[in-house]
């Protein structure tokens, strides 16, 4: 399927799954030395591949178009992390409940390891589409394929839109049972050694047995 196809879909498919409405959030996708954004303002009703804005990694618009604000934060991510493909930022409703008790999703269920470490850190508060906001961003997601933004949402990264559609949906999901956990009690959290386990099997999940030497 054609790229920004690929990106208007999966920003309808997070408003259709309820992670995003109105305009919040932003999805992006690397393409050749710049990459693909969702322009400010977009509706799942409005946004289409025309409406789609191309960024250089200096920020300059390689077609017309507003970008997203947050264009400064997707650029500095895929310029600080080669390995990331897509980024997708939402205000999902759990993720951002929590994010606004500024607080990280630790090690409570195995699954928080799908971002890469034993909890998923929270961003301090800075302005939306500011570069005090990349700073912190950046700082909060080193080792880590997802982090919280204190008082405004989640942002995950991905070798390619599928997954990083996946993480943001997964981690949505852990912040509202641990929130849910948390109101029913003290949830136990695993240990460090229990979460590298996990971390470890995670790097040979889902893929094929390795051949026969
Ligand atoms: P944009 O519509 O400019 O992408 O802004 C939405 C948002 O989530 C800002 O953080
Ligand atoms: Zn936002």
């Amino acid at each position: 399927m054609d790229d920004r196809q690929a990106l208007c879909d999966a920003y309808r498919y997070l408003a259709e799954r309820g992670l995003n409405r109105g305009c919040t959030g932003n999805l992006s996708l690397r393409h050749g030395d710049g990459f693909w954004i969702t322009p400010s303002g977009a509706s799942a009703a409005r946004l289409a591949s025309a409406t789609l804005v191309s960024l250089d990694l200096a920020g300059e618009s390689l077609s017309p178009g507003r970008p997203s604000s947050e264009w400064r934060l997707h650029r500095d991510i895929y310029t600080a992390r080669p390995e990331a493909a897509a980024i997708v930022h939402t205000h999902s409703p759990h993720a951002t409940a929590l994010a606004c008790l500024r607080r990280a999703l630790p090690a409570f269920h195995y699954m928080v390891a799908i971002a890469g470490g034993p909890d998923v850190r929270c961003a301090p508060y800075a302005l939306f589409g500011t570069e005090d906001l990349s700073a912190a961003v950046l700082a909060a997601l080193d080792d880590r394929k997802a982090c919280l933004l204190a008082n405004h949402g989640l942002i995950a990264l991905g070798a390619d839109l599928e997954e990083a559609v996946a993480i943001a949906e997964e981690i949505e999901a852990l912040c509202g049972q641990y929130l849910a956990a948390c109101e029913a009690g003290e949830p136990v959290l695993l240990t460090g050694d229990e979460m590298a386990a996990v971390l470890a099997r995670f790097a040979t999940y889902g893929r094929a047995p390795a051949a026969e030497e």
